[in-house]
């Protein structure tokens, strides 16, 4: 499927065939949805194993790779603490979906936790195995290989900056769900929409009659693994409650301010194995 073949009347949230071209940015339309407000990019990335072959790592997307490396290790430092605060990492069965590179794996590694990631981007794996020497899977969170052999397997999982990458976030995080022991957790973080760049955005785009989008490209992106929806705290705390996890924290009980306001972050844990689940996995890994 590519993006023509999807009818993005379709809410990628709430199902219901309710959303509406809202916001014109040129290259794509932000779709937004009439019954739970939803905002989603008219744009997937359709992702294959074909597709995602970029070739060799070469000179130059190794240097781009390690012009934008050191950007995220504070921000990995913190996500880790923050984990660290949760739970007990020690044989803690983990899985990074979305893990880049690999530092985040890395730092797990280092807090005795047995982790895996998946990454989809073939070159940022090659560059993972080349330089940390972390092998990443190449297989989504949906394909078989995790979805038989992994069912009810992990204590933890995480998704940083995954969820406004992919195509559908709600398949994405029933799929993690299924891969979750009873009891396991889940974290993520994500950009919110409840930010004032994005609200004057919107009013401005209102006003001008759609001439001015001001700051709404930037939070979107055609180019593959761009953002394709962003959320509202309130969206995402219901798609995780829906998907069978109950909440431990998120930002709006972030009282001490441990993350940038301009973002969602949010941790929750499995509670009841739901009688549709299968039994637990009994491949040894
Ligand atoms: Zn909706």
């Amino acid at each position: 499927m590519d993006s023509s073949a999807y009818n993005f009347k379709r809410c990628k949230l709430c199902r219901e065939i309710a959303a509406e071209p809202a916001y014109d940015l040129g290259d794509s339309t932000i779709y937004v949805c009439r019954n739970c407000d939803f905002h989603f990019l008219s744009q997937l990335d359709c992702l294959s194993e074909k597709t995602t072959e970029e070739g060799q790592l070469n000179e130059t997307s190794r240097r781009y790779i390690e012009s934008r490396m050191d950007e995220n290790s504070p921000l990995l430092q913190n996500r880790l603490n923050f984990v660290k605060r949760q739970l007990d990492l020690s044989q803690c069965k983990t899985l990074d979906i979305g893990a880049g590179l690999g530092q985040f794996q890395l730092l797990l590694n280092g807090c005795g936790a047995k982790v895996k990631g998946i990454e989809p981007s073939s070159l940022r794996r090659a560059y993972a195995l080349e330089k940390f020497a972390v092998n990443l899977h190449s297989e989504l969170v949906d394909h078989d290989y995790w979805q038989t052999g992994f069912v009810q397997y992990f204590d933890l999982i995480t998704l940083w900056d995954v969820i406004e990458h992919v195509d559908f976030p709600r398949e994405t995080l029933e799929s993690a769900f299924k891969l979750l022991k009873p009891g396991g957790m889940l974290f993520l973080d994500t950009p919110s929409r409840e930010v004032l760049s994005y609200q004057l955005s919107q009013q401005l785009y209102r006003f001008s009659a759609g001439k001015i989008s001001l700051f709404l490209p930037s939070f979107y992106s055609t180019v593959r693994y761009g953002h394709k929806q962003i959320f509202t705290q309130q969206q995402l705390s219901g798609l995780i409650e829906s998907c069978g996890l109950g909440i431990v924290f998120s930002t709006d009980s972030d009282t001490n301010k441990l993350f940038s306001s301009h973002k969602i972050i949010l941790a929750g844990r499995k509670t009841e194995p739901t009688p549709a689940e299968t039994k637990p996995s009994t491949v040894r890994h």
